[in-house]
């Protein structure tokens, strides 16, 4: 089931990710958001317009060139986060270039639905998959294989 999920935005695609917050606010309202700095204060600051007293907070991590986009990379592997909302800059490279491809690469790894655009994005909170309490996402095995290679 979905319960936490991480949501990052670069500057120049922080309104479209606020924008997809504020329409999805009901969908998210029974999660656990966690966000780099920027985005988290944004996304919260939007849920409270949207649901007032009602409103999810959001917990807010270091900025992302600061760190943020690390510290929810740790939290995947860690299975803190079941869910990834990434709009990233694809048009420059970021002075955290190495933290934005580790973030990727993680996403990836652990399988969880990792959106890099908005209608991604739409397609996993409109899944009926969304709202499963049945629905088990698989770890891949090549963790394991990882884990138990022989030295
Ligand atoms: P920010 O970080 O939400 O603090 O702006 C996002 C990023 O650049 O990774």
């Amino acid at each position: 089931m979905i319960k936490n999920i991480g949501l990052v935005a670069h500057d120049s695609r922080k309104k479209e990710l606020i924008d997809w917050v504020k329409f999805n606010a009901g969908s998210l309202q029974k999660c656990n958001l966690f966000a780099t700095g920027t985005t988290g204060r944004l996304a919260e600051a939007a849920l409270k317009d949207v649901l007032g007293n009602e409103a999810p907070s959001v917990t807010c991590l270091l900025s992302g060139p600061l760190g943020g986009d690390a510290e929810i990379s740790a939290m995947i592997a860690e299975k803190k986060i079941d869910m990834l909302v990434f709009f990233c800059d694809n048009l420059i490279m970021q002075g955290h270039q190495n933290d934005v491809l580790g973030l990727v690469r993680l996403a990836s790894l652990y399988n969880i639905p990792f959106a890099t655009n908005r209608s991604t994005a739409d397609f996993i909170i409109s899944s009926p998959l969304y709202k499963s309490e049945e629905y088990e996402r698989m770890i891949p095995s090549c963790i394991d294989t990882y884990k138990n290679r022989k030295l």
